[in-house]
């Protein structure tokens, strides 16, 4: 793989180790920003993104001997749902690592909106992909701040609409002083299910085109599980949405799914034709159902 300087590499395999149990995707654009460091800083701005995304024959490698993920071609549009599934290790956290940009690829492109990634620049890309993640990041401070840190210029308003929007304000007005309550890192005294309500409100509030989210695999309860999947419904409508998907019913509903396996896109379709073909999405899922 093309070398960033050390301390963005570093970064860069932090948050890919820890993409699911810190995962501070914004905080590491904050780092980006501060250090200029991609070796080719893209200089075009994107507004109005559209959400297509397309890869276009990516290779790629962390180290030099083994390809991890190897020509790649995809093709997204605007307000389309993807998933990736396959076995750990496949590649799906590596594919969000390369769509973001933390990683260059070794050869292809990729292209939002047919722009390739390497000519946007970083703050165009950050505001056009959101990230709702397994475990989310959450700082010493306030609800209402925790939220707002979506988009810093938010008003009250527009966090408890955001709130709202993620059915999370209800839980948050049962908590001692509501929006000003203050949470900890580990979010304490609040559970991991409203954790991420709390990080679906503050991808409301972001706004992005495209969304990038990472399933939770711990297990929540019923009830706020299914407040997070209607908020989750709710928040890719519209949105061009990269799911690593770990549930059944998600993968079902998507519009294309992706199947991985050592770094390989095998199979591609919807769920009922990736059924027919009785392949390796068809073994998975029978597997999974047992
Ligand atoms: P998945 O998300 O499908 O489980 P990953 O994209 O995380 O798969 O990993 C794909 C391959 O790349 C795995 O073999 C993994 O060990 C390797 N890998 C992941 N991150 C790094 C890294 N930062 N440095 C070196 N190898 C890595």
């Amino acid at each position: 793989a093309r070398q960033f300087t050390r301390p963005l590499n570093d970064l860069a395999n932090q948050f890919n180790t820890l993409l699911s149990a810190i995962a501070g995707a914004e905080r590491v654009f904050e780092v980006l920003d501060e250090k200029d460091e991609f070796q080719n800083e893209g200089h075009q701005e994107i507004s109005d993104v559209k959400g297509e995304v397309e890869f276009r024959n990516v290779s790629f490698s962390y180290e030099k001997e083994d390809s991890t993920v190897e020509n790649i071609s995809l093709h997204v549009f605007p307000g389309e749902t993807a998933a990736f599934v396959g076995p750990t290790g496949a590649g799906k956290t590596t594919m969000i690592n390369l769509l973001s940009r933390f990683y260059e690829v070794d050869s292809g492109g990729i292209l939002i909106d047919g722009h390739p990634i390497s000519t946007i620049k970083k703050e165009s890309l950050r505001k056009a992909l959101g990230y709702v993640l397994q475990d989310s990041f959450l700082f010493q401070g306030s609800v209402l701040e925790n939220i707002r840190y979506g988009r810093l210029e938010a008003t009250d308003e527009e966090v408890i609409e955001a709130a709202k929007m993620a059915n999370a304000h209800s839980f948050i007005m049962k908590l001692p002083d509501q929006y000003n309550t203050v949470l900890n890192q580990d979010g304490n005294g609040i559970s991991q299910g409203q954790k991420q309500l709390l990080s679906i409100a503050r991808a409301f509030l972001a706004n992005p085109t495209i969304l990038i989210l990472d399933e939770a695999t711990s297990s929540i309860d019923t009830v706020t599980e299914l407040k997070i999947q209607a908020a989750l419904q709710e928040l890719m409508k519209g949105r061009t949405s990269f799911v690593i998907a770990h549930r059944l019913n998600t993968i079902q509903n998507a519009d294309r799914i992706f199947v991985l396996d050592e770094g390989r896109l095998i199979e591609e379709g919807a769920h009922e034709s990736l059924l027919r073909q009785k392949g390796f999405y068809y073994q998975l899922h029978t597997k999974a159902r047992k």
